[in-house]
């Protein structure tokens, strides 16, 4: 199925407090540190150093609750079936 929206995460001003993470119903979003050594994904954060965030596009349903659940205003979402529209 082609998704008309997806989720962007400006990860130079995300501090890793994981609201987003927590808020999204389906679970799409993902939030690790990568070992320096073994390159494996870390799921606790810790002093949001060096953090990714995955978003899982073929999970995530649009909705925007994770850009209204971000304190720091760093997840941009483009409009469902409004494509290059970006709020
Ligand atoms: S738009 Fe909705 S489904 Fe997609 S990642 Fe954000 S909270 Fe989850
Ligand atoms: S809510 Fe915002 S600042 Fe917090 S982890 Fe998610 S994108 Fe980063």
């Amino acid at each position: 199925m082609c998704m008309a929206f997806s989720v962007h995460v400006n990860m130079n001003r995300c501090t890793g407090c994981g609201n987003c993470v927590v808020s999204c119903p389906v679970n799409a979003l993902e939030l690790y540190t990568l070992d320096p050594v073994t390159k494996e994904k870390i799921y606790h954060v810790k002093d949001g150093k060096s953090i990714s965030m995955d978003v899982n596009m073929e999970l995530c349903a649009g909705c925007g609750v994770c850009v209204g659940a971000c304190p720091y205003g760093v997840i941009t979402l483009a409009g469902k079936g409004q494509a290059g529209v970006f709020v």
